[in-house]
């Protein structure tokens, strides 16, 4: 069984459905609400306990009602959340999303999850010598992310960073990262390049192993064994909702990272494949037995 450690955001996402989106001053009727708990740290957690991982997260929610729900539903994904610091005076992160004529708006507020820190991670340092992977996502402090890129350098376990929300990094903590799983608009916002650059050139240009997803055209990996960037197709279904196909994929490539970089970017194919067939970021993860009967 792998053992990963996540560190990062935990959300409550708040989704309204409108006819359309109002406008500044404006008060409309929606046609429905819901909740879904998300985050992208909690996402990729969900995701690699769904396919069978030992997983402990490192991250922060209020001492709020949002917390109370988010703390049970990773319980009972079978979550450790021993290093999940409950925070008093702040609330759970959330993410208010309207959707509207096909598209959506997102207003994210981070609230407890900017509260993760560096003591934190080093507090879980037991935890990750032990593990086989590490993820940790944008959506929590820099500074924190950071501890985490230097603590698995250092106990050389390793590091999947997926560089979302896309913002430019320091030139080395990518050469920290074991592997950088950014989609093409974020491998280009890291490295501080032209968006439009050809996405094989910048994978070239990034100093370590890089795994680029493309959406329904699979993802693209690069390290020291397969210098030349190698695609590995996506798999054919009827994609039904692709939120959250990028957390399944990274939760599933930590799971498979001990058979090897190639085995590990088609598994997390699959696994992101399956995904995108049903609603919902965690509603749509697959469990372990489901990959390996659409893998046979
Ligand atoms: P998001 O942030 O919305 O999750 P992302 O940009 O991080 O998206 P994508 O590149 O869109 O991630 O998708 C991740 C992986 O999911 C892809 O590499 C691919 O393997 C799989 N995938 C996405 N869309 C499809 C699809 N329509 N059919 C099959 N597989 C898909």
């Amino acid at each position: 069984m792998s053992c990963i450690v996540v560190v990062g955001s935990i959300n409550m996402d708040l989704v309204t459905l409108a006819p359309r989106f109002p406008g500044a001053g404006e008060t409309l009727l929606g046609s429905r609400f819901l909740t879904a708990h998300g985050g992208k740290g909690a996402n990729q957690a969900v995701a690699a306990a769904r396919l069978g991982a030992s997983v402990s997260m490192v991250g922060a929610l209020g001492r709020d009602a949002f917390g109370d729900q988010l703390h049970a539903g990773l319980m009972r994904e079978g979550v450790d959340l021993a290093h999940v610091a409950r925070i008093d005076h702040e609330c759970s992160g959330s993410a208010s999303i309207t959707v509207a004529e096909g598209e959506n708006q997102i207003i994210v507020v981070p609230a407890a999850n900017a509260c993760v820190t560096p003591a934190q991670v080093e507090a879980a340092r037991e935890t990750i010598a032990q593990a086989d992977a590490v993820l940790v996502q944008l959506e929590i402090p820099l500074d924190a992310v950071e501890a985490t890129l230097r603590l698995g350098h250092l106990l050389k376990v390793p590091v999947i960073l997926n560089p979302a929300p896309a913002q430019k990094l320091p030139h080395e903590w990518l050469q920290l990262t074991s592997y950088l799983t950014p989609n093409q608009h974020e491998l280009a916002t890291v490295l501080g390049e032209d968006t439009h650059s050809d996405f094989r050139d910048l994978m070239r240009r990034a100093p370590g192993p890089v795994v680029l997803t493309r959406g329904s055209e699979g993802a693209w990996y690069r390290d020291s064994a397969q210098p030349e960037p190698q695609h590995q197709p996506s798999f054919a279904v009827d994609a039904t909702d692709t939120t959250g196909a990028g957390d399944t994929f990274n939760g599933a490539l930590a799971v498979f990272l001990h058979e090897g970089l190639p085995q590990a970017v088609r598994k997390a194919c699959a696994a992101a494949a399956l995904s995108v067939t049903r609603l919902g970021a965690q509603g749509g993860m697959p469990q372990r037995a489901e990959l390996d009967a659409f893998l046979a």
